[in-house]
């Protein structure tokens, strides 16, 4: 390896040490995102509640029985946290109990 292609190698593996451990994961980034809130006019606009259980499922455009976030194909983020992103609501948490309606069956 020449001089200046080893020097290239240790600056470029420096930038990657120093930026896993700024940036721990994804999932550490997502959990500083606020939660959405239940009177933000986008989540008016879409039926979100925190709760899915407080819908009442004759109301539900789509007829799938159990509909919450978490069941979502919506939802990203890691299974089991309680405050997820969104793909409908970036740059905000929903919770892993709620609902919108513009809920999803995972395929
Ligand atoms: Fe929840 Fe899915 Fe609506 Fe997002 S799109 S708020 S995950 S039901």
């Amino acid at each position: 390896m020449s001089k200046i292609a080893r020097r290239k190698f240790i600056q470029l593996s420096a930038v990657a040490v120093a930026g896993a451990l700024a940036s721990p994961g994804r999932r550490a980034y997502a959990q500083d995102l606020p939660h959405l809130a239940e009177d933000d006019p986008m989540a008016t606009a879409m039926k979100y509640t925190h709760d899915a259980s407080t819908v009442d499922p004759a109301s539900r455009v789509n007829p799938a029985a159990e509909q919450t976030c978490d069941n979502c194909a919506l939802i990203q983020g890691g299974d089991g946290d309680e405050w997820r992103p969104c793909q409908i609501f970036p740059g905000k948490l929903v919770n892993a109990n709620g609902w919108c309606s513009v809920w999803a069956p995972k395929v």
